[in-house]
């Protein structure tokens, strides 16, 4: 976490006038988080929770568990990993209680047991010493787990809506999960909020009037940050794509198709 110089150093700039690119060049914080910083205010990101929580556990230079520390990111199953973060940015919450455990919690359709399966997995291997349940609720399920650390492997978690707060990567979170497994985040993404349709339009052949039909990947979420985070990881993986709504990423030629086919694995 950046100390509170930084977030101020970043709002003198922009007051006197720097856009945001040169107030990224010349602290050194990222383009992303300036721009999610700016969006929210400066008191704002002061009393982010997150920065309240590491002010109650030792402060910014403490020395109990906070995300830059945490043992369980030295230590996760990055392939996992990466798709349990597409889970929760798709589907996921966190609930902290009294005690500073956090309760994760990622609803899954009952339509698809893999993808349920798969996730329950993903929390076991990114948190193999907590146990995991699955509460049955109507149409879908809810798998929890309870750790201290979900705060830190998922320091997006802030109160409100994803939608309404800027949704931003941490540096070893875009290493995990752009750099290194861009494909096992597209699969959570697309198993919590996409899916796969077949579309067809009408042309003509040599017979007359002809029905064609072609697959497409759609991936909608209210959140800009979101969806933003799914074009970058495609053009990870060489798909091409576009917003098709406003809410809404389309992924319609024929090659990137296959290729998300490739990899993709329920829904497709
Ligand atoms: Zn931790």
């Amino acid at each position: 976490m950046r100390p509170q110089s930084d977030v101020r150093w970043v709002f003198e700039l922009r007051a006197e006038g720097c856009s945001q690119s040169e107030v990224a060049r010349r602290t050194g914080v990222s383009r992303s988080q300036v721009r999610g910083w700016l969006a929210v205010g400066l008191e704002a990101v002061l009393h982010s929770p997150m920065r309240e929580r590491a002010a109650v556990t030792g402060g910014e230079n403490g020395v109990l568990c906070r995300a830059s520390r945490c043992p369980f990111i030295a230590s996760v199953d990055a392939h996992a990993y990466a798709y349990l973060l597409g889970q929760y940015l798709g589907d996921g919450m966190l609930t902290p209680d009294p005690r500073g455990v956090f309760r994760l919690r990622i609803s899954l359709c009952d339509a698809y047991p893999e993808i349920k399966a798969e996730c329950v997995k993903a929390i076991r291997d990114v948190m193999p010493a907590n146990s995991v349940c699955a509460i049955p609720r109507r149409g879908c399920t809810e798998v929890v787990s309870y750790s201290k650390h979900w705060i830190c492997l998922i320091p997006q978690h802030a109160p409100g809506r994803k939608h309404l707060r800027p949704i931003v990567l941490e540096p070893w979170q875009e290493r995990i999960a752009l750099d290194r497994h861009p494909r096992q985040l597209l699969r959570g993404l697309i198993h919590s909020d996409g899916c796969r349709v077949i579309n067809w339009v009408m042309g003509r052949d040599q017979d007359g009037p002809k029905r064609y039909t072609y697959p497409r990947y759609l991936f909608s979420n209210e959140s800009d940050d979101i969806r933003g985070i799914f074009v970058e990881a495609c053009r990870r993986v060489g798909a091409e794509c576009r917003a098709n709504r406003r809410n809404s990423i389309s992924v319609a030629r024929r090659d990137s198709v296959r290729l998300l086919d490739a990899f993709i694995g329920p829904k497709s």
